[in-house]
């Protein structure tokens, strides 16, 4: 499957990673609509939160324990925001979910 993200995951296409574990994987959106703008994704390809089943979601779950950490290591104890765009009409462009974290 050619997947930007899976690419990024395997180390294909480069990336800025700000926080990597077995699951997760987050770096540096490469057009940035905001001072901090990472995206947060599971290594295994899901590829919307349409997708989200009993048996993948600890995958989500997981990205969100890496979101706490990122926040931290990051500096934004003062607030961000989580977008996550679904489908085509959800303003989704790469089919791998992801997490916008922002602020
Ligand atoms: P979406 O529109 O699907 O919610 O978000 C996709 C995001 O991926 C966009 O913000 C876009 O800038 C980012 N993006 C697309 N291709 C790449 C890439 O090759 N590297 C990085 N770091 N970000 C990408
Ligand atoms: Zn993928």
């Amino acid at each position: 499957m050619d997947c930007i993200f899976c690419n990024i995951v395997s180390g294909e296409i480069p990336s800025t990673k700000v926080y990597e574990d077995d699951l997760v994987v987050a770096f540096n959106d490469l057009e940035p609509q905001a001072p901090t703008h990472i995206l947060v994704i599971p290594k295994e390809h899901i590829a919307s939160a349409a997708e989200i089943t009993a048996e993948n979601s600890l995958l989500i779950a997981k990205v969100f324990e890496a979101i706490a950490k990122i926040a931290e290591q990051e500096n934004l104890e003062k607030g961000f925001r989580v977008v996550n765009n679904c489908g085509e009409q959800g303003g989704q462009t790469v089919g791998h979910i992801h997490f916008h974290l922002l602020q």
